[in-house]
């Protein structure tokens, strides 16, 4: 019997064009002799819409953005809660970024009582804040930069208080982000006072809550974890910005970031770094996947930076292709994520 795999994809958040590519490489490298798909479109407005049933790989994203004039709610779920029992064997999100990545669709996921592929909710939501996953971190004795944190409200009620905070227990450079986001959006760095309060005033367009962090000058290494509670890890990979800094830019418009695979580090380095990764992920109580990014310093400090709890995912992403020089292909990665789904599922009845 075949598996009945229902693809979420789209979505409100930045990432909506991301998740589209997404869907598509992930149609194309499914075996359709082993899966029904079932495609289920999230409009930028938030509308939940259904494909009909997939016999055969879609050649553009065109075909996957659905349209329906009917209802015009926001946030419709509708068609997707009245889904009868045993429309769908799994769900996959691929989803990234708030209201995706977050645990807010893995939450409905639970009530639905539907199987899905990736974190559940708690370590999501945990993933997602970087003022809560940090928090957690440094409990668990991972080494991290320095941090502070803001709210809009203590923002607005004393601009001075917050700016001289940040120079007195961080000091520049340092980075400015929104608490809950991703693909670099809203976070600036910054190198004096006027800097740092314009990104403040641009983080918080994003969240009422903000990070600000002490800046370092580091390589950036990321290694994929793939597992429920026994997980493993893929290779090392760097990713060599020809920027100040991998920004949004850099992540979808630019061509020029390097992406090095298997990272140049020694085996003591990958060693510890693996043995990060795994701590990480036990810290927030990950399941399925995550990738893991971390700050080597020049003098050779590893600290975690944070890790995304569905991270890019399309063919050329970083994880996909850790896992290929790891010696897992992309349809392979995609069958052991929903056979992980499936086991976590049976786990917890
Ligand atoms: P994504 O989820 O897409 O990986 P994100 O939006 O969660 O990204 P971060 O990974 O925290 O954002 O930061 C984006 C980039 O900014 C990093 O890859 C790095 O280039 C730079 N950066 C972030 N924090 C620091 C820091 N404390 N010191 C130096 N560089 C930093
Ligand atoms: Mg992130
Ligand atoms: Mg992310
Ligand atoms: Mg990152």
């Amino acid at each position: 019997m075949k598996t009945k795999l229902c693809l979420l994809y789209g979505g409100k958040s930045a990432e909506h064009q991301v998740s589209l590519q997404t869907a598509k490489a992930v149609i194309q490298a499914l075996d359709l002799d082993k899966y029904e798909i079932h495609p289920v479109f999230i409009t930028t407005e938030g509308k939940w819409i259904k494909g009909p049933q997939l016999s055969e790989p879609v050649q553009s994203i065109k075909e996957l953005e659905f349209q329906d004039e009917k209802g015009k709610a926001p946030n419709d779920l509708s068609e997707f809660t009245l889904s009868k029992d045993g429309s769908y064997d799994v769900v996959f999100p691929l989803l990234h970024g708030p209201n995706g990545e977050d645990g807010t669709v893995q939450g409905l996921l639970e009530l639905l009582n539907l199987p899905y592929v990736g974190n559940g909710v708690l370590a999501s939501a945990a993933g997602m804040d970087k003022v809560v996953m940090k928090n957690i971190f440094a409990q668990a004795g991972l080494p991290q930069v320095k941090y502070v944190w803001s709210t809009r409200s203590e923002w607005k009620a004393d601009q001075e208080e917050a700016l001289s905070q940040v120079e007195n227990e961080i000091g520049y450079p340092c980075f400015v982000k929104p608490a809950n986001l991703g693909s670099s959006v809203g976070i600036s760095k910054c190198t004096n006072r006027n800097e740092l309060e314009a990104a403040f005033e641009e983080a918080f367009q994003f969240d009422r809550r903000i990070i600000i962090e002490e800046g370092v000058i580091a390589r950036e290494i990321e290694i994929g974890v793939l597992g429920n509670d026994y997980a493993e890890c893929s290779v090392a990979g760097e990713i060599v910005p020809k920027k100040d800094f991998y920004d949004y830019k850099a992540k979808y418009e630019d061509q020029d970031t390097a992406l090095i695979i298997p990272a140049e580090i020694s085996s003591e380095e990958y060693a510890n770094l693996k043995a990060m990764a795994i701590k990480a992920y036990k810290a927030i109580d990950c399941s399925g996947l995550v990738r893991a990014d971390f700050f080597v310093t020049r003098d050779g400090r590893a600290l975690i930076n944070e890790v995304n709890t569905m991270p890019g995912f399309t063919p050329y992403s970083m994880f996909p292709l850790l896992w290929k020089h790891t010696g897992v292909e992309y349809p392979e990665l995609i069958e052991q994520l929903v056979k992980l789904a499936l086991d976590r599922h049976q786990e917890k009845q």
